[in-house]
């Protein structure tokens, strides 16, 4: 292993800021940043709210109907809502026809589907159409407690979400008291009597018009803000929505105007907890582009701050409507190269540029008494002003990590003249706010996320110890106590790992640790976290952060003096209700048994299928593959994602929002990858391979040669066990109902795969990137993932029209691939469809990937390098991706058995799938 390099401690970082403005930013943080979990509701393909969709769907042009959910879906709906209710229309006709035609659209249908009607019937028509997890828009209490808990049955039963708007007997709830009081009402009806899972429970309490004139009406904005406030407060796993145009409805003429009320309603909205909106994709105003006296008056009118604030709002909207935006426009000009040292520290800083920072930090070197004061002053002033912009969400994570690279060229230029000062006037270390030490656990070596974290926590003026990768609980306490660090991160990807973290804080307990423990990374959440890490650890308060942009409003908090007790008995209050909430809700979910899921398999016509033979059997390797023919197979969506820019390429580089980040994010990223690809950083490697195989039950064995008599391996699978409405007709799938069982004598066939592209990545790195650029750095290590990626893909491509050949004749552009229309399927372990990482031993035995491809496997089966993919290849046509979801105790033991392993190493490596709590593992030292 090569965990020697990335164990290294980085050094420690100089500190930027001071504690006062740290406070202040960090507040601002915590609020604003919700906004990045929004999802946002296309409008559009709704006859009530658009004319044009109405007359496309009267005149029967539903062709013309999906280009406007194509456009919703491109301008970033993350659900499409699609209502019919027009009086002369048959809308559970024109429901069915509609939703049927999306199914076979994936770029549409990839987007779950809200179904909007007041009619039942509507619904029920609609629900029938849906392949995924639909949600239905809405039901109520409108006619009593009977209808409402009947309706929510079978939403149940289709397995669906729901919107519940808040309306009873008595009619729609317009003030807070009766908003909240209904909510709850519905929330103890659907969770105690029909068993509803709270997380696919999403409330709307009524979005009324504002400044109609009507007095009344005057408080509907902050009464649904308040109420949302409210209701999350009280059922913390629930979803609040609700249509956001009707809150403009007394502005309709004056799109600038009504888009300014929207996006400052959203603004205080989603601040209270609103998480969801029935919005006009694409056409949201950015909250700072809206001016400043327009949204001054919408807030008051939304906030009903004074009493004639619609007064005033209407005089003003006819100044606004021709042109509401404000568009800024940017010029490139040299400008600032003018202004005092200072200001041109600031703005270097910033802008994330680098040219002339050592200029400017000498002039200010020479003009300071001491070179710390550069530091403490200026430079620490232009971090404070990059703080202070990611916290009001009007920065976005590349360019604070672009800031932290020119903050940390300053301090590195620095350095020789602070060295000599230190040894002239012995001052101390430059002061930090709290020492950090952070660390992927052992068996796990993914870490952009973490050092991304790592970075954001520096520009706070954190000192951060990062320990690298696969590190060993008993490394991360040795080092935790020799450093006095304030408290510890761990960060992890794959699932194994859930159980490590829980090893950790047990082992924290157990040798009397008492600073918090911060939880991230993919495979985290705050349910596990809660539910399992918690508990290990009661000395200390384990905290789960979301994402980088919450990381320095957790570690303020938890620094804090004055606020940390409330924010830690709050964090308490809040994971013992998430704790009851899930155990409650897991108590409720129904499961069949195994033998009954076996029984209802996945069926594939055998007397149909002829298998083709691939061109060769075993396996192949591929080294050295050309770096520069997987560029064009590149899925950048995944990449934005890293950076946490929310939005799919190419469509993001033109985002209201993110989109001038996002641009130069990717320009800065063709650059890097031109050289990686010129200078050959990085030496991509794979192996492939095919063997005869027939599945026995659950399992597939794989043989040495056609006459199949010699087993050479044997995969297992596991089979799916949520209880269905058998009216529905959905199989118990397993991945293993893909391949012709052996009583067939089908002469089936299985393929399998590992492929990366980080050999050499973090010795090029270290060679070509200065460690003060931590943002090339992470650019880089993002694009081999990207790079490995892309090898699966052509992989695949190659085995399909040529290798195994059942798809000669393929021809599929990449948007295609990247939304998996191909033929067949190539599952990897540790993924919903089989999510048993161990399965990867088979896979590295069988083509001796170690060796081939240069790969190795962690004790928690991961990848090394990092950069790396593997799975199989299933070529039936019916075969397809699916989630095992949630299995039982009778298939955990059938699976040990099967795989030879006992009760609890089955209960171990399936962890996250169990539907049972299995006895714990750790047991929290007294
Ligand atoms: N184009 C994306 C690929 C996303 S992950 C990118 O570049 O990042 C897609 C891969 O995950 C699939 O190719 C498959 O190997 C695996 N996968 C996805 N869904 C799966 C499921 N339900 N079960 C098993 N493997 C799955």
């Amino acid at each position: 292993m090569q965990a020697a390099r990335n164990a290294k401690a980085a050094t420690a970082p100089p500190s930027f800021r001071s504690r006062t403005v740290r406070a202040r930013v960090t507040r601002k943080m915590t609020t604003t940043n919700a906004a990045q979990l929004f999802i946002n509701v296309g409008e559009r393909t709704n006859v009530t709210g658009s004319a044009k969709f109405r007359k496309l769907i009267e005149q029967n042009d539903y062709s013309g109907a999906l280009t406007v959910a194509r456009q919703q879906v491109e301008s970033g709906a993350q659900i499409i809502d699609v209502n019919m209710d027009e009086g002369l229309l048959d809308s559970e006709k024109a429901m069915e026809t509609f939703l049927n035609l999306i199914a076979s659209e994936p770029d549409i249908s990839r987007v779950p589907i809200m179904i909007d009607s007041s009619k039942w019937s509507v619904i029920e028509s609609g629900l029938k159409c849906i392949q995924g997890k639909p949600i239905v828009n809405s039901i109520s209490m409108k006619e009593g407690e009977g209808q409402f808990l009947e309706h929510a049955r079978k939403v149940l039963r289709y397995g669906a979400a729901v919107v519940v708007m808040a309306f009873d007997e008595e009619g729609q709830a317009d003030t807070i008291e009766r908003k909240v009081s209904i909510c709850e009402r519905a929330y103890k009806l659907l969770t105690e009597k029909v068993g509803f899972p709270p997380e696919d429970i999403i409330f709307d309490p009524n979005i009324f018009a504002v400044a109609t004139g009507i007095e009344e009406h005057n408080g509907y904005g902050i009464a649904f803000i308040e109420a949302t406030r409210q209701i999350k407060e009280k059922m913390p796993l629930v979803h609040i929505s609700g249509g956001v145009s009707n809150l403009s409805f007394a502005f309709r003429g004056n799109e600038p105007v009504r888009q300014a009320m929207h996006s400052v309603f959203l603004y205080y909205a989603i601040q209270a907890g609103m998480d969801m909106g029935i919005v006009n994709a694409g056409q949201l105003t950015v909250y700072d582009d809206i001016p400043l006296e327009l949204r001054e008056l919408c807030e008051d009118v939304i906030l009903n701050k004074r009493p004639d604030a619609t007064d005033r709002l209407l005089d003003a909207a006819p100044r606004f409507k021709g042109d509401g935006t404000g568009g800024k426009t940017k010029e490139k000009d040299m400008s600032w190269r003018e202004a005092p040292v200072e200001s041109r520290l600031a703005h270097s800083l910033v802008h994330g540029i680098t040219d002339f920072i050592e200029v400017d930090t000498e002039e200010a070197r020479l003009n300071a008494e001491k070179p710390l004061h550069v530091i403490e002053g200026p430079l620490m002033a232009g971090m404070n002003v990059v703080g202070d912009l990611f916290g009001a969400g009007k920065m976005f994570l590349p360019q604070v990590v672009k800031s932290a690279r020119v903050m940390k060229q300053a301090v590195a230029y620095l350095q020789p003249y602070l060295e000599a000062e230190k040894l002239a006037s012995g001052i101390d270390q430059l002061p930090s706010a709290g020492k950090i030490l952070m660390a992927t656990v052992k068996g796990d070596v993914h870490d952009i996320g973490k050092n991304i974290v790592g970075v954001v926590l520096q520009c706070n003026n954190y000192e951060v110890i990062d320990l690298g990768v696969m590190v060993p609980a008993a490394k991360i306490l040795d080092t935790a106590r020799k450093e006095k660090v304030d408290m510890i991160g761990l960060s992890g990807l794959i699932t194994p790992s859930l159980d490590e973290m829980c090893y950790v804080a047990a082992e924290m307990e157990r040798e009397g640790f008492d600073c918090p423990l911060l939880i991230g990374g993919a495979t985290t959440s705050k349910v596990h976290t809660a539910v399992k890490i918690n508990p290990n650890y009661h000395k200390g308060q384990t905290v789960y952060v979301l994402d980088a942009s919450r990381a320095v409003g957790v570690v303020s908090n938890l620094l804090s003096d004055t606020e940390k007790t409330t924010y830690v008995d709050n964090i308490k209050a809040e994971y013992e209700k998430v704790r009851a909430a899930h155990l409650a809700n897991e108590a409720k979910k129904q499961r069949i048994t195994i033998a009954a899921a076996r029984a209802n398999k996945f069926k594939v016509d055998w007397d149909n299928f002829k298998p083709v033979k691939p061109t060769f059997l075993g396996a192949r390797t591929f080294s050295n593959f050309s770096l520069a023919a997987l560029v064009p197979y590149i899925d950048w969506t995944p990449f934005f994602q890293t950076w946490e820019l929310a939005g799919r390429y190419p469509q993001i580089l033109t985002d209201n929002k993110v989109g001038a980040e996002a641009k130069k994010l990717f320009d800065d990223a063709q650059i890097l990858l031109k050289r990686i690809v010129d200078e050959k950083w990085v030496k991509a490697s794979g192996v492939v391979g095919f063997w005869p195989a027939n599945s026995i039950g659950d399992d597939i064995s794989l043989y040495a040669d056609d006459k199949r008599q010699t087993e050479i391996a044997k995969l297992f699978t596991l089979r799916q066990q949520i209880a269905r409405d058998p009216s529905r007709n959905r199989a118990h799938i397993a991945l293993a109902d893909f391949i012709a069982p052996r009583e067939t004598n089908i002469a089936d066939y299985i393929g399998a795969f590992a492929v990366t592209a980080g050999i050499g990545e973090d010795e090029a790195i270290e060679k070509h990137i200065p460690k003060t650029d931590d943002y090339s750095r992470i650019l880089a290590k993002a694009l081999c993932d990207r790079f490995a990626e892309a090898f699966a893909e052509v992989m695949h491509q190659k085995v399909r029209k040529e290798l195994w050949g059942y798809a000669k004749g393929e021809k599929l552009t990449n948007d295609d691939l990247i939304l998996e229309k191909y033929q067949g399927i190539r599952p990897a372990p540790g993924y919903p469809a089989q999510p048993d990482h161990t399965e990867k031993a088979t896979i590295w035995k069988l083509m001796d990937v170690q060796n081939s491809a240069g790969i190795e496997l962690t004790e928690s089966y991961a990848m090394w390098p990092g950069a790396a993919v593997s799975g199989f290849y299933y070529a039936n046509p019916d075969s397809h991706y699916f989630g095992v979801g949630k299995v039982e105790r009778d298939q955990v033991e059938d699976y040990a058995a099967r795989k030879g392993w006992t009760v609890e190493e089955a209960e171990r490596w399936l962890a996250p799938v169990l539907n049972y709590d299995r006895a714990p593992r750790i047991v929290a030292a007294a």
